[in-house]
Order: C-alpha cells, then structure tokens, then sequence
C-alpha cells in the first residue's frame, strides 16, 4: 500500500497548482524540491522589507479569467503594468516596440512614418517567410530596431546568433503602432501583494513538503511511496539522457543592497547592447509601490546574467531549436506510454511557458486526472 497517492517532484507553480488540485480531490500528495525553499521560479526571498524576485523579474499577466480569478483567491493583485526601458550604450528607449520607440529612434511622430521606415528596411533586406529570430525581428520592427534593441540583447540571453534561433521568441514581444508602453497585451496584469510566497503558500496548506532534496537522488524510495509520480524536473534527466542532453539556458543572478530610495527609477531596465554583460537590472521595490517600506532609503537590485546550464547551475530556459525539439519530441513519445507518470511544467515539457500558461495546463491536467479516477 504507498503512502501517497502522488509524489509531486518540484514546488513551482505547476507542482503547487496539481498538489492543491489533488488535495481538493482528497488525494494524499507529498511535494519534494531540491531547493532550500518551495515556489520554483516564482520564490521571492525578503531584503530590507521589499519582496525580491530571487529568481528574475516575475510579472503575473493573462486573458484567461479562470486562471485570473483562481489566483486571486489566494493573493490580493496590484494593478502594476509593466513598461521596461531599454538602455543602449545611454540612449534611453521604450518597451516594447511602439510609437514611442520609433520617436526615439526616428523622430517620427505618426504610425504611418514608422510603418513606412519599417518596410523600406524590410525590402532592403530583402526577407520572405522569416526563418529566424533575425528575419521574423528585422520583418517586424526593420534593421535599426534590431541592431539596437534586440541583436546585442539576444545574442547574449541565449548566447547563439540569432540566425540560430526561433523566429517564436521575438513574437513574444507586442509590436504597436500606439503610444503605449504596457509590455503585455494581456486583459489581467499586477504583482500579488505581499509576494508570490503567499500564493505559494496557501496553495500548499496542509500538503506534506520536503526541501534539499533532490529526487534523483532518492528515486527507488519516491517511487515505491507513491501511487504516482507527478515530475516537473528536467525530462532529459528522467530519461537518464537516453535519447541525448536537451539544451538549457541558465542565468546567475547578482542581488546587492543600495541605500538610496530610488537607484534607477523604474522596476526592469534592459542593456540591450552587446558588451555590458548582463542583460538586464530588475529595481524590485517598484514592483510594489503599496509596500510601507517603498519609500525607505534602501533599495535592491539585482543584475541577471546568461550563461550556458552546465549540469551545476539551474536549467532555466529550454533553448527550442530544431536540434532540441527533436530530441524532446522523442522523450514526449516515451513519457506518453507512462501511467503513472504526469509531466508538467517548463522544464518536463520543456516549453517556454509564463506562470498564467503553467497554471492554466496544470488546472486542465489536474481536472482530466480527478476527474477520471472519481
Ligand atoms: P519551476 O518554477 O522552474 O519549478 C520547478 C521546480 O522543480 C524548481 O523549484 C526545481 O528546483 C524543482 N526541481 C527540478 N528538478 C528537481 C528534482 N530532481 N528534485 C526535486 N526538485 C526538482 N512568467 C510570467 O508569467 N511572467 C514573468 O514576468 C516571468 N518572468 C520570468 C523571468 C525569469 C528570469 C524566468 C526564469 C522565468 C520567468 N517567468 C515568467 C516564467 C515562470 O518562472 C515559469 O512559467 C514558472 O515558474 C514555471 O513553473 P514550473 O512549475 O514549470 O517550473
Ligand atoms: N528581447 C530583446 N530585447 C529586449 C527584450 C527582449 O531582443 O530588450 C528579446 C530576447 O530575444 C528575449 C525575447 O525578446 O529572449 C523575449 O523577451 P522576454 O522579455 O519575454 O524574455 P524573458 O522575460 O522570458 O526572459
């Protein structure tokens, strides 16, 4: 007989948001992370009062009001917008890609201007159906935008050129022809007040956690405590590499402590060019200007910088190239023969995808596998 019905192996908001489906379910769930701490990349540590994203600049934005109203019910939201700047060797510019953008960049001052400059650089480099991040951003904005806010940026997140990359990554990016700064398209956006360690928190009420504990290194006994295995762990790894190590892009972050009130004025300022070697500083009192400490004089920031996961560092982002995706398709077509196995998440699924989008699928994977067994 196992203990668990589920062994749900990593705490981010996949694992949590299963976990808490479960529970609702009456289904018995231990979570095991190998972090010190629960919350997957969403964690957010405490400095001076100021709620730190530990692990980069998290801003919860959806359409979808199902996902919208459920995490609500556990955090009150603030209704930040998020505007980053764009800093290019000291020439300041808007995000993302609108009027004020091509203003900056132009001096033009109507849609009609800048579309025409767009399709002048369009046609000068002379691009059809877009094959590459290159291509799909010198299509959307034209060369001078992606030789100025992108090129540098890209090459050093990912550290590939971008003719090696998928042309999806840059159409993450809204691109509009308005004065407007709102780095999301989405209907919902804020920050929850008080932190994502309160969704965190009350989605795990009740259900048994383990922390510094890394799976791998205990599989025999997970597996023989539990009915299933729920796993949001890297999906390579499960597989003990059968099919070949999927690639990751990984960050180190650089956090200090400043005393001034207001160090750079905005929460998310990018270094779009190629030799500052960090890609971004995230000021994260202005995520949360409701906080009574927001006009203390002490401020955090932290610098992010990309490099290469290298097995000891944290697998961070899937690099979704065609190399990657074959090897993934392959572990997918293995993982699907599993029954008592459920993967989910960015790294199991090896996807690109936001918290909103994370929770949507494992709301949807909770309520097929409850449903089922009732
Ligand atoms: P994770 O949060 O990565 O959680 C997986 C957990 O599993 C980790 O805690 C890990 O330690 C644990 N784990 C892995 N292997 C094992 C093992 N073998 N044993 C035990 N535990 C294990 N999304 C947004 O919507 N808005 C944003 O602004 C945003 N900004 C981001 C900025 C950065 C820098 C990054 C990296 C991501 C950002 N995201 C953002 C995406 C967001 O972090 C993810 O969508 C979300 O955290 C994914 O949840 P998850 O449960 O899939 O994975
Ligand atoms: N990007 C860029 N310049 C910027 C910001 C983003 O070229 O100033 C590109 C870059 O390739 C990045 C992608 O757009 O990887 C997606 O940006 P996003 O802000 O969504 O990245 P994330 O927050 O997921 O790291």
């Amino acid at each position: 007989m196992s203990k668990y019905h589920y062994v749900i192996v990593g705490s981010g908001l996949y694992g949590c948001v299963f976990a808490y489906l479960a529970k609702q379910a009456g289904k018995k769930c231990l979570v095991v992370e190998k972090r010190n701490h629960l919350g997957g990349n969403a964690y957010c540590d405490n400095i001076e009062g100021i709620n730190v994203h530990k692990y980069g600049a998290h801003i919860f934005h959806t359409s979808n009001k199902e996902v919208w109203n459920f995490v609500n019910q556990f955090a009150e939201f603030n209704r930040y917008t998020n505007s980053p700047i764009a800093n290019y060797k000291g020439r300041l510019f808007n995000l993302p890609f609108n009027m004020n953008t091509f203003y900056q960049m132009w001096g033009v001052t109507t849609p009609e201007q800048a579309i025409s400059i767009i399709e002048q650089q369009k046609k000068s480099a002379n691009i059809g159906e877009p094959e590459n991040l290159e291509q799909q951003a010198i299509s959307l904005v034209g060369k001078d935008i992606y030789e100025t806010l992108i090129k540098g940026y890209t090459e050093k997140q990912w550290g590939r050129k971008c003719t090696e990359l998928p042309a999806f990554i840059i159409k993450r990016l809204p691109l509009r022809f308005t004065f407007n700064n709102n780095y999301f398209n989405d209907r919902f956006q804020g920050i929850p007040l008080g932190g994502y360690n309160k969704i965190i928190k009350a989605l795990l009420e009740g259900i048994d956690t383990e922390t510094g504990v890394d799976f791998f290194d205990h599989r025999t006994h997970y597996e023989q405590i539990a009915e299933k295995i729920v796993f949001t762990g890297c999906i390579d790894k499960y597989y003990n590499y059968t099919f070949g190590k999927l690639e990751y892009r990984s960050l180190k972050f650089e956090t200090q402590t400043i005393d001034t009130q207001n160090y750079q004025g905005n929460a998310v300022v990018n270094f779009t060019d190629r030799e500052t070697p960090y890609t971004r500083i995230i000021e994260h009192k202005h995520f949360e200007p409701e906080n009574p400490v927001y006009f203390n004089d002490k401020t955090v920031i932290t610098k992010e910088f990309p490099m290469e996961f290298n097995g000891s560092n944290d697998p961070i982002y899937p690099v979704n190239n065609q190399q990657n995706t074959d090897i993934y398709n392959k572990y997918k077509a293995l993982s699907m023969q599993e029954h008592n196995v459920i993967f989910g998440g960015r790294l199991a699924e090896y996807k690109y995808y936001d918290m909103d989008k994370v929770i949507e699928k494992a709301l949807s994977d909770g309520k097929r596998e409850f449903k089922q067994q009732n």
